[in-house]
């Protein structure tokens, strides 16, 4: 199984003088190094003086979305391997916020996983279901169909981590209880054995949405969650880092 993952995004957020909290973060983990992988996703703006500043670092630096050409006539975009050259070692792609505001659907998704991989960097492939597609007991079948239509069967063995983010529970402060966290990580460790095979066991399975310092021991100790994705409370060296010693 996949060492844990711990990933934070930062979202429409920073500037470059809130750096100082990615190498504060650095520096603690420097002292007493994480059991788990440790990652940040700040705006595309920020990524090479990220990857600079927490160069020599446990921190790896990520990014929020990715486009799936190489190149060409888009404009306002950024390629994977563009992310690459910035100094980006992952990125998240399929995140709710992408697909319910600018349209994304779950084939869109999987062809930003796959270039992803083309240009050497890990996606994070998220999937989530609306507080309405749970209210009318259609979490499963959501979150297991956007599975089967956003991760590609060629990723099969490669780097890829999946983040279950109920949309309902990011930046609301709601969270799912644990067993509904652990329906849905078992039902999609399924799915992603059926389009993987065999390799789709090793895959890690973040949780997001609201995870916070006083909820991430117990969200980090359920079965099948191998991390966390987290949005607001990454923001901050102190408290993203009380949720990176939950592991
Ligand atoms: C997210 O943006 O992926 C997220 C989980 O946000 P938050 O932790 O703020 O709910």
């Amino acid at each position: 199984m996949a060492k844990p993952l711990i990933a934070g995004n930062w979202k429409m957020n920073g500037l470059a003088a809130d750096l100082t909290e990615a190498v504060a973060l650095a520096q603690a983990l420097a002292q007493q190094p994480a059991k788990a992988r440790v990652a940040l996703c700040p705006p595309a703006t920020l990524i090479e003086r990220a990857a600079r500043a927490l160069a020599d670092s446990p921190v790896l630096v990520g990014a929020e979305d990715c486009h799936a050409q190489v190149s060409g006539a888009f404009t306002g975009d950024i390629s994977a391997e563009m992310l690459a050259d910035a100094g980006a070692v992952l990125v998240v792609v399929g995140h709710s916020e992408r697909r319910a505001g600018h349209g994304e659907s779950d084939a869109d998704v999987a062809a930003k996983a796959l270039a992803a991989a083309r240009a050497g960097l890990e996606p994070i492939i998220c999937v989530g279901e609306t507080l309405a597609e749970r209210e009318a007991g259609r979490a499963l079948e959501i979150v297991t169909g956007q599975i089967k239509g956003s991760v590609p069967a060629a990723l099969a063995g490669g780097a890829v981590t999946v983040a279950y983010e109920p949309v309902w529970a990011i930046g609301t402060g709601l969270t799912p209880t644990i067993p509904q966290i652990e329906e849905v990580h078992g039902a999609i460790r399924q799915a992603l054995v059926e389009v993987l095979g065999p390799a789709g066991a090793e895959v890690g399975i973040l949780y997001g949405g609201s995870v916070k310092p006083d909820n991430a021991v117990e969200i980090l100790r359920a079965t099948e969650v191998g991390g966390a994705l987290v949005g607001g409370a990454s923001l901050k060296a102190a408290d993203f880092l009380q949720i990176i010693r939950a592991v």
